[in-house]
């Protein structure tokens, strides 16, 4: 089950996009220094098809992407629920920040337009540092993965 507990309107996690970002619960990781550790908990509302177009709906015309922050539960669920939501709303593009270090088996890298990996390690420092073990990848209609995590870096 996939299950969420707030969301926001963010503006620079997925660049150039006004993005509909849904914070996720249940997560099964456990970084370091974690900086939501309520996220591993299993609290919130599930997400459902229902519960993400009620929020596009909501927000729509003036987002550009909705991110989808976790998860890592259940990947095939994500999964198969973005494929549902982007047949309903193909302009809108689709980003997934999971913690893992890579993407699970059986995930199509096409799911997605963004994808970010890795886990949080305090003293590698989050995308915004040049030093940082996560990476935020484009994503070719091909399932190319382009790594431009070097955007978040210049001022
Ligand atoms: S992926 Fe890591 S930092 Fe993010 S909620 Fe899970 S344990 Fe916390």
């Amino acid at each position: 089950m996939l299950k969420y507990t707030d969301y926001d309107i963010v503006f620079s996690e997925v660049p150039g996009e006004v993005t509909l970002a849904l914070n996720m619960s249940l997560c099964p990781n456990r970084c370091e220094g974690c900086h939501s550790p309520q996220l591993r908990l299993d609290i919130g509302e599930e997400l459902t098809l229902e519960a993400v177009s009620t929020l596009i709906n909501r927000f729509s015309p003036g987002i550009t992407c909705v991110s989808f922050m976790g998860g890592d539960n259940d990947p095939q669920a994500l999964a198969a629920l973005v494929s549902k939501v982007r047949q309903l709303y193909p302009t809108l593009k689709f980003a997934w920040y999971s913690g893992c270090a890579a993407l699970p088996s059986g995930m199509k890298p096409q799911t997605w337009n963004y994808i970010k990996l890795g886990p949080y390690i305090p003293s590698c420092g989050s995308l915004r540092k040049p030093t940082t073990n996560q990476h935020l990848y484009r994503i070719d209609g091909d399932g190319k993965m382009n790594d431009i995590t070097s955007v978040f870096w210049k001022k």
